[in-house]
């Protein structure tokens, strides 16, 4: 077609004149599907993942989100899930069984870590984690049974930006499938398909929906690796809610113009955040200090709202001081909604191959919406606090 992307997110995913020339598809609620005769019904149930067939298979609603968060990705087929962890889970549980092997990045989000360590340990998968920045390096960590090479870029938190080529590269010569998390570029900012990506998934829960009020997940994938992937996320029972698909699909149709306000009001912040004084480091993709930086000029086309500081240690007190007291910046863990966040986090509690030095406080921020000048005077305000409690 040779549209823009924002052109193509516009128009995918619905079709007025099959729908009263309404322009957003409606909700379809379903858990009985009725078939006509006999000879239908057996049809259908050979192929469960082709139609509607079942309320947890799908209904039209999940399938047009499903048609646009492809479309957002560059990839042949969506899944929508229930959760954005739901969506991981749903693809590692495909991909895996007793015995295999799993590579996984160490900068994590941290509920996929707990998933390697609880569940996937106890149903007899090993899991290996690695330097985000070991690139072509990864080789060395691949065994025979290695199966998956999972990834998240930038990571959670300290936001290195993985050389995602080198490891599917690497990954690819070893017969391994490589997959994304791809949440904080939404799918909008980088195309994990063109980069050597097999799976892409990331809650929609946090950019996509938009809005704070929704729980979702997606994975896109090519088509040979779909039905494999549809019938276990099924077959788990990691279906999306109707209500929640259209919500995301509506979020979706804003998300190049939000997302473009994000990565300026972030880039605002970042750079004034880099010269105060209270300030060690500021771990944003798009800033030279973070590592990966270059990778991520060479690979993504933005950058989201979402980073982190580093200030001097901090006691409790006077991070409370600072955080209690803002007006606009809230704390919550969720991200990816209008509003601007600020949470303290300690990564050296999460790390294993590589340690994190632990030298200052982290601090993680999401830009929201709000006029930038009106968030740094509230940063102002905050550091002020803080300092008089030093
Ligand atoms: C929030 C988040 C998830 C999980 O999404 P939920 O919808 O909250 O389950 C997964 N990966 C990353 C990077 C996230 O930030």
């Amino acid at each position: 077609m040779g549209k823009k992307k924002d052109t193509r997110l516009n128009h995918t995913g619905r079709d007025p004149h099959a729908n009263f020339g309404i322009v957003n598809p409606p909700i379809y609620h379903a858990s009985t599907i009725l078939y006509p005769t006999l000879e239908e019904m057996e049809k259908a149930a050979g192929h469960p993942h082709t139609g509607v067939y079942y309320g947890r298979w799908g209904t039209p609603t999940s399938f047009a989100l499903e048609e646009a968060m492809a479309e957002l990705e560059g990839g042949d087929k969506g899944i929508a899930t229930c959760s954005g962890l739901a969506a991981i889970a749903g693809a590692l549980l495909s991909c895996l069984q007793a015995g295999d092997h799993l590579l996984m990045v160490d900068n994590v989000y941290a509920p996929s870590r707990r998933l390697c360590d609880g569940l996937l340990k106890r149903f007899g998968v090993e899991t290996t984690y690695y330097d985000p920045m070991i690139g072509g390096g990864i080789k060395d960590l691949i065994q025979p049974n290695t199966k998956v090479v999972f990834t998240e870029s930038p990571g959670s938190l300290t936001f290195e930006v993985p050389d995602i080529p080198a490891l599917a590269d690497a990954a690819h010569s070893a017969d391994c499938l490589v997959m994304l998390d791809n949440t904080w570029s939404a799918g909008y900012f980088f195309q994990p398909f063109e980069h050597g990506v097999d799976i892409s998934i990331q809650a929609i829960t946090k950019y996509v929906s938009g809005h704070s009020d929704i729980m979702m997940g997606s994975i896109v994938t090519p088509e040979k690796l779909y039905e494999r992937i549809k019938k276990q996320v099924a077959g788990l029972g990691y279906s999306a809610a109707p209500d929640d698909c259209y919500l995301a699909l509506r979020g979706l149709r804003t998300l190049g113009p939000r997302l473009r306000q994000h990565q300026e009001t972030g880039l605002k912040l970042a750079r004034w955040l880099q010269q105060r004084a209270e300030v060690k480091t500021v771990l944003h993709p798009a800033q030279p200090d973070c590592p990966g930086h270059d990778i991520w000029k060479r690979d993504f086309t933005g950058a989201s709202g979402l980073f982190s500081m580093i200030i001097d240690e901090t006691p409790k007190e006077a991070l409370a001081a600072m955080l209690d007291g803002f007006e606009l910046f809230g704390m919550g863990y969720s991200w990816g909604g209008y509003e601007s966040l600020m949470i303290p986090s300690d990564p050296a509690q999460i790390r294993t191959a590589t340690p994190w030095p632990g030298t200052g406080t982290l601090l993680r921020l999401h830009a929201g919406l709000e006029d930038a000048d009106d968030l740094i005077a509230d940063l102002e305000a905050g550091f002020e606090r803080l300092n008089a409690m030093r």
